[in-house]
């Protein structure tokens, strides 16, 4: 499988504005990849396309070597098939240890207080160790959530998706907000990520994405304007006028 989501041709509006205009896109297996373009450029609505929020007008979206339509399945089915997302603000259990958050997010109990009665199995324990090693919590294992800081609070909910291990991580803007010690180790992160899964980075930051040293996309009203390495797409003419506003 060289191909691990394949969207072509997919087109959607909203009160007769063409939000994405017969957008196509494909991304492998192990694959990091930033999607960048100015503000109303389409990336929210084309994120929201994959995970199944917004419905495309026209177009397909093709997950896999499965041949199968997104399309065709429910928000919970896609997250279930294997698409993971994670928004700019953290959504984590403040009141729960950084143990407790990446159990949850395991065994994906139903609710913050089933972790109260539930024994975690000894191998569960060990994936969790293994994954606060991954995201840097490793020291911060037994605190409570609510006291990391931004940049911390951003890798364990890294961490909570990692641990359902999605086929395809989507990542709305992750350097925002960060110091640049906390951006390296989100680089390294996401970096590491991408060995076994694809990983779609949305972002501005254009130094972070240099150090992602990615493939990157530009899109630009609802379609991609360029594509290529970050030298290829930022000495691309149309990418500097829209850039410029021109
Ligand atoms: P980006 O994430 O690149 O800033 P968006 O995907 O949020 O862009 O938006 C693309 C365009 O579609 C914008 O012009 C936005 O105003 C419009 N848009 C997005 N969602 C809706 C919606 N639910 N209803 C109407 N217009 C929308």
């Amino acid at each position: 499988m060289t191909t691990l989501l394949e969207v072509s041709g997919v087109s959607v509006s909203f009160d007769g504005f063409r939000a994405i205009n017969n957008l196509s896109f494909q991304i492998g297996p192990a694959e990091l990849r930033a999607i960048i373009g100015p503000n109303g450029a389409g990336k929210t609505t084309f994120m929201d396309i994959i995970t199944g929020k917004t419905r495309p007008d026209e177009g397909r979206v093709i997950w896999g070597d499965l041949s199968r339509s997104l399309l065709s399945m429910s928000e919970a089915q896609i997250a279930q098939a294997g698409v993971g997302r994670k928004f700019q603000k953290p959504t984590v259990f403040e009141d729960q240890s950084v143990e407790e958050n990446l159990l949850m997010a395991l065994s994906n109990p139903r609710g913050p207080l089933a972790v109260l009665f539930y024994k975690p199995a000894k191998a569960d324990l060990a994936r969790v160790a293994e994954l606060a090693d991954e995201i840097g919590l490793r020291a911060q294992l037994f605190r409570k959530a609510g006291e990391l800081s931004h940049g911390q609070k951003q890798w364990l909910e890294i961490g909570m998706l990692l641990a359902q291990d999605p086929k395809l991580l989507l990542v709305d803007e992750p350097a925002a907000g960060m110091t640049p010690e906390e951006r390296e180790h989100t680089t390294q992160l996401l970096v590491e990520a991408a060995k076994t899964r694809a990983v779609v980075v949305v972002e501005h930051d254009m130094e972070f994405i240099r150090r992602l040293g990615c493939r990157v996309t530009v899109l630009h009203e609802g379609s991609v304007l360029a594509e290529g390495s970050l030298d290829h797409v930022t000495s691309n003419q149309d990418v500097i006028d829209v850039y410029l506003g021109r």
